[in-house]
């Protein structure tokens, strides 16, 4: 492994240990074992008690795996909604989510901000009859979170619809609840800083229920990786198709590992992270922070408009091996992205803001 710390928001730095982690897969043998076999049972096992004691999950979810988050995006929609889901929709993540509602022939009503902005959910007009409210709790392209708190009070007044957020890069960060929603999911190459190609949905039994009921009517939930036969495998530690072994078998040590540094005190540098980088976006003469409302500022993907592109400030963070993230989409030169994941320490975070302050001596 090269000495480059990547703070791009996924892929992104490889979670410490991660050379080790792949030097004893391939010392057990794992990328070779069969999917049938009790070892393959066991690595299942240990991946998923271990994000339900990290994440805190309820008796009733179910820790599934699948090919990536994107995929889940198309899981949620076609076993959990028959005709009509609403959408939150402030950039390229939660975009594509109501994308793939309509392009599954479901009746998706959305609300929009704009890029930048997240929501007041109070003063927005949601049908009742809706069946499934999706809502992105990180929109990873323009650095706006959505707060858990308003994420629970929509809930609150809307109890039967099923409520699934996208956590694809926040998890496992944000404390959320997850009695007060029914689904959601991320993708490993983000905040748990792991190769890509693994997708993680956790689903409570109020989805198993919609979903096997959609069967039962006749409704297409599948055939790939429908949550019925998802749910009915995973009791017994199995997947339908073969599965990323190697990526089960890295998220378990993962999450060994951030179970022993404890999930508080990676909660607590990453607020300390977080006021790093704000610090470093008031200080500086080149950025300004783009999420105005502080409330909608996102703690693991800090987003700011900049002077000098990313491109530029990369040939020079380049020389000190480090790297940020450019802006998203159409943002690329006018913004940059720094991802501020469990994989990043406090250290990491002081070199890069130190390094990137120095910019300003340069301008000047
Ligand atoms: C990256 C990302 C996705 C898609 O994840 P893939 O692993 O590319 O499928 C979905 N939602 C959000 C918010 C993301 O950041």
């Amino acid at each position: 492994m090269s000495n480059k710390i990547y703070f791009t928001p996924g892929p992104t730095q490889m979670y410490p240990g991660m050379s080790r982690f792949l030097q004893d897969a391939m010392q057990d043998d794992v990328a070779s074992i069969s999917h049938r076999s009790d070892a393959f049972r066991n690595i299942y096992k240990k991946a998923a008690d271990g994000l339900a004691q990290l994440l805190n999950l309820p008796e009733n979810y179910h820790v599934l795996f699948l090919g990536s988050a994107s995929e889940a995006w198309e899981r949620i929609l076609l076993n959990t909604v028959e005709k009509k889901s609403f959408h939150f929709v402030n950039g390229s993540f939660s975009k594509k989510f109501h994308q793939y509602a309509i392009g599954l022939g479901k009746d998706a009503a959305k609300v929009t901000a704009p890029f930048g902005e997240g929501f007041d959910p109070a003063s927005c007009a949601i049908d009742q009859n809706n069946e499934l409210i999706a809502v992105t709790q990180n929109e990873t392209s323009s650095g706006v979170a959505f707060p858990l708190d308003d994420i629970y009070a929509l809930k609150k007044r809307f109890p039967e619809q099923l409520m699934a957020v996208d956590m694809v890069s926040c998890l496992p960060v944000p404390a959320m609840d997850f009695t007060q929603i029914d689904t959601a999911f991320f993708s490993v190459q983000k905040c748990f800083g792991m190769p890509a190609g693994l997708g993680v949905w956790l689903v409570n039994d109020k989805c198993v229920e919609k979903s096997n009921a959609l069967a039962e009517k006749g409704v297409l939930t599948g055939p790939h990786n429908n949550l019925t036969e998802l749910v009915k495998k995973a009791k017994d530690y199995q997947t339908p198709a073969t599965p990323n072994v190697l990526g089960i078998y890295l998220l378990g040590r993962v999450c060994e590992d951030m179970l022993k540094r404890g999930i508080d005190t990676i909660r607590e540098e990453s607020k300390e992270k977080f006021k790093l980088l704000y610090q470093l976006i008031e200080d500086s003469s080149f950025l300004e922070p783009a999420v105005k409302e502080k409330t909608h500022r996102s703690e693991t993907v800090i987003v700011a408009n900049t002077k000098i592109p990313a491109g530029e400030l990369n040939k020079r963070l380049d020389a000190k091996n480090m790297m940020i993230g450019s802006g998203y989409g159409d943002y690329k030169k006018t913004q940059i992205r720094i991802a501020s994941f469990p994989c990043h320490s406090v250290k990491d975070m002081q070199s890069l803001t130190a390094t990137l302050l120095t910019e300003d001596q340069l301008i000047a």
